[in-house]
């Protein structure tokens, strides 16, 4: 029976998940059970806990960590401190990362966890104060063979330092392979604070290439200027040659039909707090950027950006998801009867993962890569997987999403058919 979207509400990160599961495996022939086992997730941990807050008060906190499959391996993926962070959120977020695990071929299941705080709110004291009891509190189920946090909104290589550290207390000796996006002092991957967005760059220019749009000046937005969004605008630029004319932050965005200067950009954040007002720049909001006539548009901000509402109105020829889950799934299907060539989150910026990939891979073995070695390999499974998420989904008649969720799925499914049900 052909998959009725209006059963899903899509301003829920939880429905958009569980629709593009349920559209790939339209084309797979898995049998229900299976189909159950990959829609539940495997384990979640729900946790509360008393901060103490600069000025002596206590205050109670929720983190989570779900992990929603370990059948090709360890748990794997980021930890999120967000104002609205809800159970639901985190189930969701802990799917999308099986199946780009799975897409990526790496080793790896699918986690996400994270606290519900808003970090603009609390001083770095009670940051660490919060991320060390996190951690605690996460210890019995996290681990280098177990479960392997990483950065995500909101967090960063400091918040994987403390847990590093708060972990290895725990253990009475040090366990860098606890967690990846590490400082690089104490065992972090070179490469892994721009991996994401360096991974979206290469699967950019291979859209560039199999739309046949190698010549000519292309121009491309970026919404977002966290870890991934200031990175994707200048590798896009250095890497690529494109002209990045808009690119934002919470507080809105900036344009400049030919072309932005990103260190003035960039220079101008670190002052005022925001993007916008940079001399030579116009205003725009940040659901402006999105319609902008580009011909890359790079949402790198947060889920939920292009929707049913407003996905008539994207000009762009190429949408490259950096964030996680910014298309809904009718607003993908929108875009594809639209003929934009959306590179889906799960492939887009399955770049970050790979590194963190690579750098659990390098603590295990004690023995470290040089950056070009890095983003040599990094480049080869991009690419690779760029190309089999084209083809299946041209075998498949789907769009691209559709298809990576066909291949991820695929995988999880015959690792969990191979290993077969316990007891
Ligand atoms: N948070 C990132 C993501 O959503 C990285 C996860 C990781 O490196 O484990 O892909």
């Amino acid at each position: 029976m052909a998959v009725d979207y209006k059963l899903y509400d899509e301003s829920r990160l939880a429905d958009v998940a569980r629709l593009n599961l349920d559209l790939a495996a339209e084309h797979l022939d898995l049998e229900e059970g299976l189909r159950d086992i990959l829609r539940s997730g495997q384990r979640e941990f729900i946790v509360h806990f008393p901060v103490e807050m600069d000025d002596g008060r206590l205050k109670m906190f929720t983190g989570y960590r779900v992990q929603h499959s370990l059948y090709r391996g360890p748990a794997k993926g980021g930890l999120r401190y967000y104002p609205t962070l809800d159970l639901e959120d985190v189930r969701a977020l802990a799917a999308l990362m099986t199946w780009k695990c799975a897409v990526m071929n790496l080793p790896f299941g699918g986690a996400k966890g994270g606290v519900q705080c808003d970090t603009k709110q609390l001083s770095q004291e009670e940051l660490e104060r919060l991320t060390r009891r996190l951690t605690w509190e996460i210890a019995p189920i996290i681990g280098p063979n177990a479960d392997i946090p990483a950065p995500d909104l909101y967090t960063d290589a400091q918040t994987m330092a403390w847990i590093m550290d708060t972990y290895s207390m725990f253990k009475g000796y040090t366990v860098p392979g606890v967690v990846t996006g590490k400082p690089v002092e104490l065992g972090g991957s070179l490469g892994r604070d721009t991996a994401t967005a360096q991974g979206c760059v290469y699967a950019i220019r291979e859209a560039i290439e199999v739309l046949g749009m190698q010549e000519g000046a292309h121009t491309v937005a970026v919404q977002g200027f966290g870890k991934v969004g200031y990175h994707v605008a200048r590798l896009a630029q250095k890497c690529l040659g494109l002209k990045v004319v808009a690119i934002s932050d919470t507080g809105g965005g900036v344009y400049n039909r030919s072309g932005l200067d990103l260190e003035l950009v960039l220079g101008h954040k670190l002052e005022t707090g925001s993007v916008t007002g940079t001399p030579g720049t116009d205003r725009i909001t940040n659901e402006e950027l999105l319609e902008l006539p580009v011909e890359v548009l790079v949402p790198a901000a947060i889920e939920n950006q292009i929707r049913a509402d407003n996905a008539e109105r994207i000009n762009a020829r190429i949408v490259a998801e950096a964030a996680n889950a910014p298309t809904t799934a009718t607003a993908g299907k929108i875009l594809d009867e639209r003929d934009i060539f959306v590179i889906p989150d799960i492939l887009a910026n399955g770049g970050g993962v790979t590194v963190s990939y690579f750098e659990w891979v390098q603590n295990t073995q004690k023995l470290f890569w040089s950056e070009d070695d890095i983003n040599r390999r990094l480049d080869s499974i991009m690419t690779r997987a760029f190309h089999e998420v084209l083809q299946t989904a041209r075998q498949n008649k789907a769009r691209l999403r559709i298809g990576a969720y066909i291949l991820g799925v695929q995988r999880v499914a015959r690792a969990k058919q191979l290993r077969g049900i316990f007891p």
